[in-house]
């Protein structure tokens, strides 16, 4: 298997262009065809000779996805990618069209091994990590396909397969690479990763203080109730966990996103409510509310219209910021790891 190009950074492709004897500026060339351009192949490079197209080639990969399935959602605004990579594996990623904002959410593992109860890829089990590279050719696909419809790709959010904090490395220098501003020049401000909550990475990012936005999957206000949805709470349990998040704030001045998926009975009572306000009072944070997405094997089901509103009365009261958010591109199978779950049936 051919390197992919997609995991250099420039001044990694810059060292290995001039070890090959070209001139270091071929490299930036060749950076802003494929970051500014959206060239898909060397043979679009018009700026490079005949020899050098071809020693790109010979040498690299240009293609790590491949197209399994592309899926439109019955409004078209959404289209939910299958993808086949260099080994078979495959990945999912999503496209979201809506209003003003191109968004994209992409994977960042194949599968996962958080093993949360109620996620289609936590369900399916850990195979490997993403390189850069192929975190990276999730973006190049879809900047080109929206391209290609007059559009731009406005939003990242890397909430697709995976736990980004648990391949934290390749997932920072994918953002490096896709944020240079000498090729896509993507910026950090409009990129969020989720995390399951994996306090030393959180100390990782907030140390680190970059741009990106931070958002956690909380999902439950207690030990006792997170403990039964999400395994990685027993290693990380909740009070290590929120002061990670609030030290994120204070320290960055940033706005934490949690997520909290409404599961009937579970968690979407008025006792929940209420203790998730007093966890969070002061918090420079916000609050995003989803009702689960049923998933073949997990038997709790999302809360209805009611019990959802009736959960975010108590966070307005208590003046903790919340929404519930939209669920898009649900008849495609959008949620995280379904499609695949399905295919694989
Ligand atoms: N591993 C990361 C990111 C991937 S999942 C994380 O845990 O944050 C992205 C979001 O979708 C997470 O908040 C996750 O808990 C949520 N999610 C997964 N399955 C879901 C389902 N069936 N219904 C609603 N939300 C789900």
């Amino acid at each position: 298997m051919k390197p992919i190009i997609y995991d250099l950074k420039l001044n990694e492709l810059t060292n290995l262009i001039t070890e090959s004897g070209e001139p270091a500026y071929r490299a930036k060339q060749i950076w802003q065809m494929i970051y500014r351009q959206l060239a898909e192949d060397p043979s679009e490079f018009s700026n490079l000779s005949k020899d050098l197209r071809q020693k790109l080639s010979d040498h690299f990969c240009f293609k790590p996805l491949n197209v399994e399935k592309d899926l439109k959602s019955s409004d078209g605004q959404t289209n939910k990618l299958l993808f086949r990579l260099q080994d078979d594996r495959m990945i999912e990623s999503v496209l979201m069209r809506y209003r003003e904002r191109n968004t994209i959410c992409i994977s960042t593992q194949v599968g996962c091994p958080m093993n949360c109860a109620f996620c289609a890829t936590g369900q399916m089990g850990f195979i490997r990590n993403l390189s850069a590279g192929e975190i990276v050719a999730q973006v190049l696909f879809f900047s080109r396909l929206l391209k290609s419809e007059g559009l731009k790709l406005t939003n990242i959010v890397v909430m697709g397969m995976g736990e980004p904090f648990h391949n934290y490395d390749a997932v920072m220098k994918a953002v490096d690479i896709i944020s240079d501003p000498d090729g896509m020049d993507f910026g950090e401000r409009r990129i969020t990763i989720s995390t399951v909550g994996i306090v030393p990475r959180i100390e990782q990012f907030t140390a680190a203080k970059r741009q990106i936005n931070l958002a956690v999957s909380l999902h439950a206000p207690s030990n006792a109730v997170r403990d039964q949805i999400i395994p990685a709470n027993k290693k990380y349990p909740i009070d290590s966990l929120l002061e990670a998040c609030r030290n994120y704030t204070e320290k960055t001045g940033r706005r934490i996103t949690f997520e909290y998926a409404l599961i009937h009975g579970l968690n979407d009572n008025y006792e929940n409510a209420d203790l998730l306000c007093r966890r969070l009072k002061g918090m420079l944070c916000h609050v995003n509310l989803i009702p689960l997405n049923n998933t073949k094997k997990y038997e709790g089901s999302g809360s209805n219209h009611d019990r959802t509103q009736s959960f975010k009365s108590v966070l307005d009261k208590n003046g903790i910021p919340c929404s519930v958010r939209l669920k898009r591109g649900i008849d495609i199978g959008a949620g995280c790891g379904q499609l695949l779950a399905e295919q694989s049936k």
